[in-house]
């Protein structure tokens, strides 16, 4: 019922619109107002019986049909629709979708629309995604800072390369056979409760036993590019709008799930609302997740993604600095870097590079980022083939044979060898056509780069004269910058 006594043109549980709206008092300054944007009709026109209005906070209003129509209802609820009547109802949720949701505004004054019921599923996306764009847009900049922050940190690192490598000459580190500990090396290692890997790439004595003068002269060089590891995890760690949501509707869930309660009949207490068939906790979460209905990407935005990248890369480029430091040692005083605990360092760097690559691919796979997918393939090719040349790099006796040694080599390539194609099928199958030249390209340069470094490292090489190495060691002893 309106204040003039007669009924009330809305839907129940809707606050009822002013008295204007009284389509049987027929107010002549609304009965012009346009309230059916798909017919075109104003208020005078439309039929109450047929399609009733909704009054909005601006003093406008429309016909259910017409907000069923603008708030796209069909992609938010499964409807049902009578062939006879023509009348819809909505029968049940769909998911929500991934996609940027707008704010749907008043189609006379622009208002957003903000306070119907009827639409409270479709206004809170409209209002999240709102919120997520505005994180997405906050983060972008801070990922493009930090990036920019990198290229002038490793031009700084550049810079000192040959100061830094000239002063490691003066102290010949000791062989060091032996790989170092299992439970000191930490470098590369999940340690179970953070998202990366440990990442400490500057504790080189007492890890590697490279001399301590080293370690100081490293720690200097490549000082600047730590900050930037730092920056991007920092990146990695702030939570979108979506993932705070997401993890609170899946934890309110949770707790109303598992909540025990005493059964009279029974005499003990249960959990009644335990789904069935869960077994165990991970089940209740996996259920949770399904009912609470929030967009599973629940990371929300690409600085996740990006920061992942990014530290990929800051990993790689510290790979191609050690890698200098190996091969300029090695120079010098015949494998005093291969040889030395520089070795071991590299080792534990390519596996930290390669765990930050896969995590980058389940990532990007997760979130259906076809493009960042295929970046990280290329990444990784190129990370297996410096793992397959550092392996190559070792040299391995001539006289006696270590058949064992060598078989297991050849095995541990041929692993690699496989993991390869995998990537290089992946960019055949599944790289976005934008990208496909480039990526292909550059696909390519790798394959042939890793049959070098497979050939070296099986022991297949082909006798070089003009590489004494090699006559001495099967296949091996060559410098990983010249594969
Ligand atoms: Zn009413
Ligand atoms: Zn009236
Ligand atoms: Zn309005």
């Amino acid at each position: 019922m309106l204040n003039c006594g007669h009924r009330c043109p809305s839907i129940c549980g809707e606050k009822c619109p002013s008295k204007k709206f009284c389509v049987e008092c027929k107010d002549p300054t609304t009965m012009s107002m346009l309230v059916d944007v798909i017919m075109g009709q104003n208020l005078g026109e439309i039929d109450i019986e047929e399609d009733l209005i909704l009054g909005l906070s601006c003093g406008h209003a429309l016909t259910v049909t017409s907000l069923d129509g603008m708030m796209e209802m069909n992609q938010y609820y499964e409807s049902k629709m009578d062939k006879e009547t023509g009348v819809v109802t909505y029968t049940g949720k769909k998911d929500l979708p991934s996609d940027e949701v707008p704010q749907v505004a008043c189609h006379l004054c622009r208002k957003p629309i903000t306070s119907l019921h009827r639409y409270g599923r479709r206004i809170k996306v409209a209002q999240l995604s709102q919120r997520c764009k505005k994180f997405q847009i906050a983060e972008a900049k801070v990922v493009n800072d930090a990036k920019r922050a990198f290229d002038v940190a490793r031009v700084r690192v550049e810079e000192n390369e040959t100061k830094f490598l000239e002063s490691l000459l003066k102290h010949i580190p000791e062989p060091c056979e032996v790989p170092p500990e299992a439970s000191t090396r930490l470098l590369g290692r999940m340690d179970g409760t953070r998202f990366f890997p440990d990442t400490t790439v500057d504790d080189l004595t007492k890890v590697y036993n490279i001399p301590k003068e080293h370690e100081e002269a490293w720690k200097k060089y490549i000082h600047p590019v730590l900050g930037s590891l730092t920056a991007f995890r920092n990146i990695n760690k702030k939570v979108s709008p979506t993932k705070q949501l997401f993890d609170a509707a899946v934890s309110h869930l949770y707790r109303i799930k598992v909540a025990p309660s005493y059964d009279v009949n029974l005499g003990q207490v249960t959990q009644p609302l335990y789904p069935e068939h869960a077994t165990t906790v991970s089940d209740v979460v996996q259920a949770c997740i399904l009912e609470c209905g929030l967009p599973r990407d629940g990371h929300g935005g690409s600085s996740f993604v990006d920061s992942i990248q990014e530290r990929t890369n800051v990993l790689i480029f510290i790979i191609t600095k050690v890698s200098s430091v190996i091969s300029r040692l090695d120079k010098n005083n015949a494998k005093s870097g291969t040889n030395s605990g520089w070795y071991w360092f590299m080792e534990d760097l390519l596996l930290c590079a390669r765990v930050h690559v896969e995590k980058l691919q389940t990532t990007a796979r997760e979130g259906k980022r076809d493009r960042t997918a295929a970046y990280a393939s290329v990444m990784r090719m190129d990370l297996i083939v410096k793992t397959v040349q550092l392996i190559a790099s070792k040299p391995l006796p001539r006289w006696p044979v270590d058949e064992e040694l060598m078989k297991q080599r050849r095995k541990v390539t041929d692993e690699w060898t496989e993991q390869f194609m995998i990537e290089h099928k992946a960019i055949k199958d599944h790289c976005p056509r934008g990208i496909k030249d480039e990526l292909t390209e550059k696909a390519n340069i790798f394959e042939e780069r890793m049959a070098t470094a497979v050939r070296a490292a099986r022991g297949d090489a082909e006798y070089r004269p003009n590489r004494p190495s090699m006559e001495r060691d099967i296949g091996t002893g060559v410098p990983m910058d010249i594969l």
